[in-house]
Parts: structure tokens; C-alpha cells; sequence
């Protein structure tokens, strides 16, 4: 592994390119990068994530530093606790959403924020020149058990909103866990909430065999067909370290997190208006209108949570938002939280009689399309230049390039930071427009890699 970190801090497979020495010399260069603890550690359900985090807590105590851990518990959680009960930083064992055989490390500041990328830099340069801090024999840290963090988490979130209002709703919900973290924490809270709570998948497992950890609109399908045959008011669906949530209306129809979260943000900005608020470039437009609408200042970000969190905390932003269903709610920590978003979504159906979907429905409407081409590592950001020249709009370049072709229709074309792939997105009001406008750009990225080889071929 020779950059340490990608998107979403350091992955990778246990046993394979993720070794006991590996993690522990992580543990050795949080240490040094830490200074001074306490830290807290936290760790989903995998079944790596046990052996992970022992290896990082031996590496953190040899620095020196003390280690308390939190155990099992959803990603958000563990930075709420970081912030709330004042650790110097935090580290957590999540793979989040990729399949069961990842694993991954996340590193947190004291305020529960993982932290930039110019210290993921610093943390790498210590780990590539093995500058670890060393301590003697009666310095070695040790590791304790913290039991607060799941109670502080939920105390902070139904904090947040009008419990009474929300018990008043008696709403009825169904949640699909994933066999995901958020198992020792959700349930509890809708449970405080007054909400009748039917859970689908809600046991931790580490091979998610239920639908997978990602949550989608297509993986959700069964938690959207009981909510619509049983007469509930809503679904939600998380992801497998519970950042993320992904909801259903009472008919059982599922919306990316930008569209619900469009209408999370109507209500936030009425009590608020003109509060700043953060999107990827990839959002839908409909967040751009519904923040006109209140008079606030929109601030785009690159494709990426991290991204999102510090954009949020350098504007003083209130609310953040993801497509992939990570929401992210300042007054409690500028993180992705799918309790918070929950809660959220709780207190909004609270406000009037109106049902999630009359909800939904009184939204302009807006179509997107999502597809992706296979591209040579060394070619995407040529690719992507020439994409960029060859178009004719308004072009934006904060995350690959994004085209607006017309008021109401735009294309955004970026390299993957994961994969050897070229991403196309592309929105409009009409749904023809948006298949067209895709088909046309696929054709424009395939015939530019198929130039590229052939170049470089006769080179
Ligand atoms: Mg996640």
C-alpha cells in the first residue's frame, strides 16, 4: 500500500494487503501524529474489524498514548462520543459499505471530524519514514472500556429535535439495518421517539447476508414493498457503519439522498433562512432552488465526505448533503449521521398532516442517470480535459468537469478516485433530454479512449 489513504481513509483486505504489521505501524503513526490521548476507538461489525482494532490499540499504546474503546458501534456514534466526551481524536474500524472482506481504518480529530487531508499527508510521511514516537517500558499506554458512547449519541440526537411533537405522530416505521452497526443504536432511538418500529435485517452479521451493506433504492426493495403491503409511514435503510440512510415514502418509493434531502433542507432553512449549506457537485439542482428559495449561499464540494465536512466547517455551514444518503447536521457535529437524519426526517413528518409522499410530491421534479465507463488509470484526467474542451455551457470544474447545457439540464463528467472508470451524471427536467444527453456522452468518453490507445499505441 503506498498511499496510505484513499477517499474514505485507508482500506483494505485483512490477511491480504492489510497485514498485522501493517495496522499496527498505522497504530504506531496515529500515535505519533496524536501526540497525547485519551483516544477512542470504535469498530463495526465485520469480521476483521475485532483484529483491526487490537492491532491499532497495541500501535497507539506503544506511542505512548491511552486507548478507550467504545466496541461495536455505527460510525457516527463514535464521533459524536469523541467530540461530546472530549478524546483527543478518535479511529475507527469500518469498510463502511464495501463488501464483507474489506476493512478500513477512519481517523478523527477532537472534534469527531475526520481529519484533512493535509493531515492524512502528515499521518502517511510518519507511517512511509517510520518516524514513530517511542516510549520506555512504564509509558506504554493502556486500553479501557468506554460504555458511554451509544447513550450519548442518542441523547445528543433526540436533543436535537421536538421529541414531543414526534411522540404525538405515533409514526410507524420500518428500518432495514443491514446487519449493520446501526443495529445497537436506531432501534433504540425511534424506540424514544415514540415510533413503532419494525426492523428488517437487524442483527449484526458480518457477511451481510441480508441485502448487502449499501443502501440503495434497487437493495432496499424489500423494506419498500413491506412499508407500502403493511400501511407504514416510512422506511429507512443504512449502510453498514450507519452514516448513511436511504428512506422510502408510505408507497414504498425510494429516493436518493439528495431529493429527500432537498426536503430536510426546506424546513431547516424556513426556521433558518439564508444558513449556508454544502452539496457535492453530483446533487441534484433541486438543493440549489430550495436554497435560493430561503436566500442562502450554496457552496459545491468534490464527490467525497470529507470533503463535505471541512467545506462545512471553513463556511459555518448548517446542513450538508449526499446523494449516497449522507446528510450531515451541524448543531450536532458536521459528520454524515443516519440517526440524525432520521430524527430529521421524524420531525418534519411531525410538522402537518401531510403524508411523506404528498411530501415528495409538491417537489419539482427532476430526472438523473448515472453511468460509468471503463478507463485506463493513466487516461481519466485527459479524458476528462477533453470532455471539458469539446463542450459547449457553462462549465464548472470543481470535481471533474460539469456542463450546463440549458437552465434545467447539466452533465458532470469526473475520473473515479477509486477505480479505473470515467463517471457521467447528468439531470434535466425532462426525462428524454436526460437519457439523451447521457447516451451522447458516453459516445463522446468511449471515442476518446479509443483515440487515446490508438495514439499512444503508435507512439
Ligand atoms: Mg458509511
Amino acid at each position: 500500500m503506498g498511499k496510505l489513504f484513499g477517499t474514505n481513509g485507508i482500506r483494505g483486505v485483512p490477511g491480504e494487503d492489510m497485514s498485522v504489521e501493517f495496522v499496527a505501524e498505522v497504530g504506531r503513526a496515529l500515535g505519533t501524529y496524536f501526540k497525547k490521548g485519551p483516544i477512542l476507538l470504535g469498530r463495526d461489525g465485520r469480521a476483521s474489524s475485532l483484529a483491526v482494532s487490537k492491532a491499532l490499540a497495541s500501535g497507539l499504546m506503544f506511542s505512548g498514548l491511552e486507548v478507550r474503546d467504545a466496541e461495536l458501534v455505527p460510525t457516527p456514534c463514535l464521533q459524536y462520543a469523541v467530540k461530546k466526551l472530549g478524546y483527543e481524536g478518535g479511529v475507527m474500524v469500518t469498510a463502511s459499505h464495501n463488501p464483507p472482506k474489506y476493512n478500513g481504518i477512519k481517523v478523527m480529530g477532537g472534534d469527531g471530524v475526520e481529519v484533512s487531508r493535509e493531515d492524512e499527508l502528515k499521518i502517511e510521511e510518519i507511517y512511509l519514514e517510520k518516524k514513530f514516537r517511542k516510549v520506555k517500558w512504564d509509558e506504554i499506554g493502556e486500553v479501557k472500556l468506554e460504555h458511554r458512547a451509544i447513550d450519548e449519541y442518542l441523547n445528543g440526537v433526540i436533543g436535537l429535535v421536538n421529541a414531543d411533537e414526534i411522540r404525538r405522530g405515533d409514526f410507524r416505521l420500518i428500518m432495514d439495518i443491514g446487519n449493520g452497526a446501526q443495529a445497537v443504536a436506531a432501534p433504540h432511538m425511534a424506540e424514544r421517539l415514540g415510533v413503532k418500529v419494525l426492523t428488517l435485517n437487524g442483527n449484526v452479521d458480518p457477511s451481510f447476508t441480508g441485502r448487502g451493506p449499501e443502501p440503495t433504492p434497487d437493495t432496499l426493495s424489500a423494506m419498500r414493498r413491506a412499508v407500502k403491503e403493511l400501511g407504514y409511514d416510512l422506511g429507512v435503510g443504512y449502510d453498514g457503519d450507519g452514516d448513511r440512510a436511504i428512506f422510502c415514502d408510505d408507497k414504498g418509493e425510494a429516493y436518493w439522498g439528495d431529493i429527500t434531502g432537498a426536503l430536510i433542507l426546506d424546513y431547516l432553512l424556513s426556521k433558518s433562512p439564508g444558513s449556508r449549506v454544502v452539496t457535492t457537485v453530483s446533487s441534484s439542482q433541486l438543493i440549489g432552488i430550495v436554497a435560493e428559495k430561503h436566500g442562502s449561499k450554496l457552496i459545491y464540494t468534490k464527490v467525497g465526505s470529507v470533503d463535505v465536512s471541512r467545506a462545512m466547517i471553513e463556511h459555518g455551514a448548517l446542513f450538508g448533503i449526499e446523494e449516497n444518503g449522507g446528510w450531515f447536521y451541524s448543531p450536532h457535529i458536521p459528520v454524515r449521521d443516519g440517526c440524525m437524519s432520521t430524527a430529521l426526517i421524524l420531525e418534519v413528518l411531525s410538522k402537518g398532516e401531510d403524508s411523506l409522499s404528498e411530501r415528495m410530491v409538491s417537489l419539482p421534479k427532476f430526472y438523473k442517470m448515472k453511468v460509468k465507463v471503463e478507463c485506463p488509470e493513466g487516461m481519466k484526467g485527459e479524458v476528462v480535459d477533453k470532455v471539458a474542451r469539446a463542450s459547449r455551457g457553462r462549465i464548472e470544474s470543481v470535481d471533474g468537469m460539469k456542463v450546463w447545457l440549458d437552465e434545467r439540464s447539466w452533465v458532470l463528467v469526473r475520473a473515479s478516485g477509486t477505480e479505473p472508470l470515467i463517471r457521467i451524471y447528468a439531470e434535466s427536467d425532462d426525462e428524454p433530454t436526460v437519457k439523451r444527453i447521457v447516451d451522447e456522452y458516453k459516445e463522446i468518453v468511449e471515442d476518446l479512449i479509443k483515440k487515446n490507445a490508438g495514439s499512444s499505441r503508435e507512439a
